[in-house]
C-alpha cells in the first residue's frame, strides 16, 4: 500500500445538484485527507487543455461545453492507493455499468453528464494535480 495523491473534480452537474458535501463525505468516509480544494469556473482553454488526451474523440466538443457550463471543485486526495479507491468510490464512466452504491450509480446522469472525475494512473495524478495547483498549491497535513 502506498499513500497517494490524485486529482479529484466535482462537475458542473454535481454542483448544480448541491452535491458537494455529499461527495466530500463519501471520500472523507472511505479515509481519504482533502489536502487541497477550490471552487473555479473552467475556461474553455483550461477544459480543452485538461481533456486534451481526448481531442480526437467524437465527444470531445459536448465535453468542454459540459465542464464549462458551471463551476466546479477541484480537489486533491490522499490516502492508501488513493488514485484506485477514488476510482472505486466513484464508479463506471458510464453510470449504466457503475456499481450499486458508488457516486455514478447513485447520481450520474448519462455517460457524460456522470458527476465525478478522477485521475487514472500516477502519472495522470501528478500532471492534473500540477495544472490546477501548481508545485506549491497543496497543504500537507500536520495533525
Ligand atoms: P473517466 O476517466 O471515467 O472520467 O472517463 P474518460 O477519461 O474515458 O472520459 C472523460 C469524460 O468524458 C467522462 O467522464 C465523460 O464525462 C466524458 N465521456 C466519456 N466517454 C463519453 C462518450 O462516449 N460520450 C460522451 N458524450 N461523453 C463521454
Amino acid at each position: 500500500m502506498t499513500v497517494e495523491q490524485t486529482l479529484s473534480i466535482i462537475k458542473p452537474d454535481g454542483v448544480q445538484k448541491n452535491l458537494i458535501g455529499e461527495i466530500v463525505n463519501r471520500f472523507e468516509k472511505a479515509g481519504l485527507e482533502i489536502v487541497a480544494q477550490r471552487m473555479m469556473r473552467l475556461s474553455t482553454e483550461q477544459a480543452r487543455g485538461f481533456y486534451e488526451v481526448h481531442k480526437d474523440r467524437p465527444f470531445y466538443g459536448d465535453l468542454v461545453s459540459y465542464m464549462t457550463s458551471g463551476p466546479v471543485v477541484v480537489q486533491v486526495l490522499q490516502g492508501e492507493d488513493a488514485i484506485a479507491e477514488n476510482r472505486r468510490i466513484m464508479g463506471a464512466t458510464n453510470p449504466a455499468d457503475a456499481d450499486p452504491g458508488t457516486i455514478r450509480a447513485d447520481f450520474a446522469e448519462s455517460i457524460e453528464e456522470n458527476v465525478v472525475h478522477g485521475s487514472d494512473g500516477p502519472d495522470t495524478a501528478e500532471t492534473e494535480i500540477r495544472f490546477f495547483f501548481g508545485d506549491d498549491g497543496i497543504c500537507p497535513r500536520t495533525r
